[in-house]
Formats: C-alpha cells, sequence, structure tokens
C-alpha cells in the first residue's frame, strides 16, 4: 500500500492510508492534546480538545477521527489552534465547575491539569451546572458525582469495550444530556460490580472509589 506523504508542523512525514492525523503527529513525536480520546478505546471526537488545523480547510478539524490524506499540511500550533483549544477548555470548565474548581481534587483532575497546560486562565464564562444531580452512593463501587461529568464518555467505552459489561450509555439531549445506566437509576451492586474500569478512565473526580476522599 502506498503511504501517504504530508506535513505536519514542517515535517514531512509519511503514513500509512487510513492513519489519523493524531497517530501521524504521534509518529513524528508531535504531541497534541486529547480529553475523551484514548487509543485503545473506540474514537468518538466530541471533546474536540485535538483539533488541528489543515491547508485548505476552513474549519479546524478534531485529529483523532480525521485521516490523513496525500500533499496535506497541518499546524498543530498555531494560533488560531491556541486558542481554539483555549476555549473549547473553558467551556468544558463552564459545564463542569463545582465545587473541584477550588478544591483539592482539582490537583488531581484530568481536566484541570490539562487546562493548565493550555494555559487557560480565570473562567470568562459563566459557571453552569448541566443539572444538579445529587451524589449517588448506593453503590458499594462507585461513588458517582455527575454534577462533575464533561461527558467524555470514556467510562461509557471503557464499560463496554474493555469491561465488556455495557451497563452505561447516554441518555437525554444538550444540557441535560447524562451517563445512566438502565431507565436512568441509581448505580448499585445488582447491575455494577467492582471492576472499577469505568473510574480508572474516568477524567474528572466524577466517578471515584466510595472510599476515596472527595473535598
Ligand atoms: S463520568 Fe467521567 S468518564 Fe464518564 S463521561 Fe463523565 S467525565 Fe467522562
Amino acid at each position: 500500500m502506498t503511504d501517504i506523504n504530508l506535513t505536519i508542523d514542517g515535517e514531512e512525514v509519511a503514513v500509512t492510508p487510513g492513519t489519523t492525523i493524531l497517530s501521524a503527529a504521534g509518529e513524528t513525536g508531535v504531541v497534541i492534546p486529547t480529553l475523551c480520546h484514548r487509543p485503545e478505546l473506540s474514537v468518538e471526537g466530541n471533546c474536540r480538545i485535538c483539533v488541528v488545523e489543515v491547508e485548505g480547510s476552513p474549519r479546524l478539524v478534531a485529529s483523532c477521527h480525521t485521516p490523513v490524506s496525500e500533499g496535506m499540511v497541518i499546524h498543530t500550533q498555531s494560533a488560531r489552534v491556541l486558542k481554539a483549544r483555549k476555549v473549547i477548555m473553558e467551556l468544558l470548565l463552564a459545564g463542569h465547575t463545582g465545587p473541584c474548581v477550588t478544591d483539592e481534587c482539582a490537583r488531581e483532575c484530568e481536566v484541570h491539569c490539562l487546562a493548565a497546560e493550555l494555559e487557560v486562565g480565570p473562567p470568562r464564562f459563566g459557571v453552569r451546572r448541566r443539572r444538579f444531580y445529587p451524589v449517588e452512593t448506593l453503590s458499594p463501587y462507585v461513588r458517582r458525582d455527575l454534577s462533575r461529568c464533561i461527558l467524555c464518555r470514556r467510562c461509557i467505552r471503557a464499560c463496554t469495550e474493555i469491561a465488556e459489561k455495557n451497563i452505561l450509555h447516554m441518555a437525554y439531549r444538550g444540557f441535560s444530556s447524562k451517563v445512566v445506566t438502565g431507565c436512568d437509576e441509581e448505580l448499585n451492586a445488582e447491575v455494577c460490580r467492582d471492576c472499577g474500569v469505568c473510574i480508572e478512565y474516568c477524567p474528572t473526580s466524577a466517578l471515584l472509589k466510595p472510599s476515596e476522599e472527595v473535598a
């Protein structure tokens, strides 16, 4: 199969057809930040943190699910890209912001760590909870605080593709979108056992072991 030739941040690269921009960048040592993406999970491209600029394209594209094509010229660090990533992160934080913006768990939160990497400053957008979700403590295995959820869906994919349990799925729309079990029931020991895979994949403190402290 003939390789695809492209340029990433000024470097000429040749990769096999079907390779995504994210993977092609990785092969050249260019790191593109990601959030909803995990190499071992299926690709969703829902967070848009991994956007890059492709010359000739009017829009920024999500690198995790965009395949390379011959002659592409890609910029992963242009001013437009960096600005877009910051705004995307600010919007994610606006939806995610709970007490953990200021409390101890912010230090452990992948979202807040990435925000720091992207040099996101103090919030410019009004803090808005999609809805108030009471913390779920019924399960002896998973403590869920969906007010801290950023809807990255990593837990759903991990539950389905790694744990092969299919317990979690998305429900509702827009600001009401929510990761649910069954018909939006509280997670309990009947449906969810102690594999803990969803907790490992959650980039926030929305999912924790009941024993873990939350400030
Ligand atoms: S609970 Fe965690 S892993 Fe699941 S969608 Fe929300 S932030 Fe992502």
